[in-house]
């Protein structure tokens, strides 16, 4: 088979492949889509190598909130300031394949993957997180919410790419935690991002892994607001047994080769708790 691969140096450029041609598709780092290859479950005869356009290499800050191109790495996402930023997506960014694959794998390729197990998903999805996309039409944002419609199926058009990504800075604590068969170099049973958000005195979280596309598990977040207290940073423990259970019934885990619903259900609570109770201390019976 014979593949044509095209490197286009602009933004620009890259518009004006797609729409010369919509069956031409695109390649970032390959960690995903080479894979598919190998595989042959994908058998392109023409690639658009996105990964050296500086415009989606490149991450700014805006104000309150970070613009990080599509192909940006996990290795630049998980140390230096994008980190300090954006913790919970350093942490997530860690958790990710081997240094190979971090030095190759983007975060505009996470998100066109559209995997559920995909680990920049759920902190995206507590973030709030806006995309950012481009055709020779013009630029339009999207919620990554909106974005991901089903299981590795986005809302993309026809020409559309991912431009970037636009995330709110740090304003307090954020955490990632994800369960998986051992503790490196795999693709994750479960994961969680919670983000606290003092100014409306709120968390965000997000769930990886037990639902078709990205969810927030928003009956949790709206109980849990009573029992925080944003001066100490302690949490009421009485209402952590019914938090738990909320966030266990925002996933619809199914049965797989990595596990079964029934313990990615119990294990996303667990990991809703353990990350509220890293962040908020429990406040003691006394006082
Ligand atoms: C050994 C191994 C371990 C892995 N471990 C993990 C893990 O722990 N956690 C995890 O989440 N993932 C993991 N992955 C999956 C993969 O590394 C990530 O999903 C990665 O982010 C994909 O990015 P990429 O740049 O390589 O995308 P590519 O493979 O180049 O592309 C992936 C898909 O996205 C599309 N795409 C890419 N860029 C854009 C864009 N800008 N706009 C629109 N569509 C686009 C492509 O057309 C393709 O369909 C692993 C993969 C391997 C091989």
């Amino acid at each position: 088979m014979i593949m044509e691969v095209l490197i286009p140096s602009s933004a620009e450029e890259i518009c004006e492949l797609l729409s010369q041609d919509n069956s031409r598709q695109l390649l970032a780092g390959g960690t995903d889509f080479m894979v598919e290859v190998n595989y042959r479950h994908r058998s392109p005869s023409s690639v658009i190598a996105i990964d050296r356009v500086p415009e989606l290499r490149n991450w700014h800050h805006d104000g309150d909130s970070v613009v990080i191109g599509s192909c940006v790495t996990y290795r630049e996402i998980e140390r230096g300031p994008l980190a300090t930023l954006v913790p919970a997506l350093a942490q997530a960014a860690r958790t990710v394949g081997s240094p190979q694959i971090r030095n190759a794998g983007t975060i505009g390729g996470n998100i066109g993957t559209a995997s559920p197990a995909g680990d920049m998903i759920p902190v995206l999805s507590a973030l709030g997180a806006e995309v950012s996309l481009r055709s020779s039409e013009g630029k339009r944002e999207i919620s990554l919410d909106d974005l991901i419609v089903g299981v590795k199926q986005t809302s993309l058009g026809q020409g559309e790419f991912i431009e970037s990504v636009r995330v709110p800075v740090l304003e307090s604590p954020q955490e990632f935690l994800k369960v998986g068969s051992r503790s490196a170099m795999v693709i994750s049973v479960t994961s969680l991002a919670l983000i606290t958000y003092p100014k409306t005195q709120s968390v965000g979280i997000g769930l990886g892994a037990v639902n078709p596309r990205p969810t927030r598990a928003r009956q949790a977040e709206e109980f849990i607001k009573d029992f925080l207290n944003w001066e100490s940073m302690q949490v009421d423990p009485s209402g952590l047994d019914h938090f738990k259970e909320l966030v266990s019934e925002a996933s619809r885990p199914i049965d797989d080769h990595r596990s079964v619903a029934a313990y990615r259900r119990h294990s996303i609570g667990v990991l809703a708790q353990r990350a509220l109770t890293r962040i908020f201390s429990e406040r003691s019976p006394s006082g």
